[in-house]
């Protein structure tokens, strides 16, 4: 599998609980690096284009108002097997179904309000990672540090 970058997103409601401290340190704690990170406010524009793919899902408008409704904190994670173990870490879509213990279970609230994002698949963390970060705004390897 090998070394992976994913993007995570702290969504408007996890934000709004003063939860980002405790996922950040979450995601560390499970030995993911934090590689990249910014607080930001999505435009409706971002966020119906993030969500493209769901565009024809009947919880889309919803979704586009929640991700629009406050800051949400991108983050570049990065760490052997990335992708899996962020969304193992995050838990099930639905946070009335996550268990304790995981980010859903712990900070969100139903199928929508559920805390956080993580990309799916390596393709999908490409796409989603260059969406939010440009090649300056990530932290480079350690072993290409001078
Ligand atoms: N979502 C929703 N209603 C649903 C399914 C999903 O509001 O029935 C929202 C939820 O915030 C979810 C996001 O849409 O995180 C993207 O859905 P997806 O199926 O990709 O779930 P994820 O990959 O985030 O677990
Ligand atoms: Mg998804």
């Amino acid at each position: 599998m090998g070394v992976e970058r994913t993007l995570a997103i702290i969504k408007p409601d996890a934000v709004a609980k003063n939860a980002v401290g405790a996922i950040l340190k979450a995601i560390q704690d499970s030995g993911l690096r934090v590689i990249g990170l910014k607080m930001i406010q999505l435009t409706e524009q971002q966020a119906r284009g993030f969500y493209a793919v769901h565009k024809a899902r009947p919880f889309y408008g919803d979704l586009v108002r929640f991700m629009t409704s406050g800051p949400v904190v991108v983050a570049a994670l990065e760490g052997e097997g990335a992708i899996a173990r962020w969304r193992d870490l995050m838990g099930p879509t639905d946070a009335t179904k996550a268990p304790k213990g995981t980010i859903r279970g712990d900070f969100g609230s139903d199928v929508e309000r559920n805390a956080s994002h993580g990309s799916d698949a390596p393709e999908t963390a490409r796409v989603e990672l260059a969406y939010f970060f440009n090649a300056a705004e990530i932290q480079a390897p350690v072993e290409a540090l001078p």
